[in-house]
């Protein structure tokens, strides 16, 4: 695509937009202090950053399309990686445990298995991804 003359922008958060009454379309792009003027926008992000996008954009918290994503839910996640500092044989490289009668629900990787960048490495790298976090968040221990 950089090929094709497109621009990627590193780093850049984009905070709010500009709607162009005439047009009835979104005019500019605001990146903390950056103005980006655009033909077309499309917001490639999770349900929580439009939520957040939303609620403090002057532009967007006036559009009733973007004022009904504040009706959609989302679920906390914690994500886990263990680094074992050396080789140990795991049979799968991937599983997933869940319940129907409480809310908890988990999946489990094998790095080594999964991804090139892990596959010769000297340790052992796991990940556990825990669904509806909110209840692991709240504990002290
Ligand atoms: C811990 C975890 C484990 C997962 N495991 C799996 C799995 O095993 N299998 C599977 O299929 N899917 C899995 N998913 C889901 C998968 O990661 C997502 O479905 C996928 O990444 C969505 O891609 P996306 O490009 O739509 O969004 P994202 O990957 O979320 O990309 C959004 C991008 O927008 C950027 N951004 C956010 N806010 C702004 C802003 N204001 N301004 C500018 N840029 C911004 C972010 O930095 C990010 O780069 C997992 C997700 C998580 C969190």
């Amino acid at each position: 695509m950089s090929m094709k003359g497109c621009r990627f922008v590193d780093r850049k958060k984009v905070i709010d937009f500009s709607y162009d009454d005439k047009t009835g379309c979104i005019s500019d792009v605001i990146c903390d202090n950056e103005t980006y003027k655009a033909d077309a926008v499309i917001l490639a992000v999770g349900t929580s950053t439009i939520q957040e996008l939303a609620k403090k954009s002057a532009t967007l918290s006036t559009r009733e399309e973007f004022l009904k994503v504040l009706n959609l839910t989302a679920s906390d996640l914690v994500s886990t990686k263990l680094w074992l500092d050396k080789k140990i044989r795991i049979p799968f490289a991937r599983n997933v445990c869940s319940s129907f009668n409480d809310s908890s629900g988990w999946t489990f990787f094998n790095l080594n298995d999964l991804f090139d960048d892990h596959r010769n490495s000297p340790v052992t790298t796991v990940q556990a991804d825990f669904y509806h976090a909110n209840e692991l968040l709240s504990l002290n221990t």
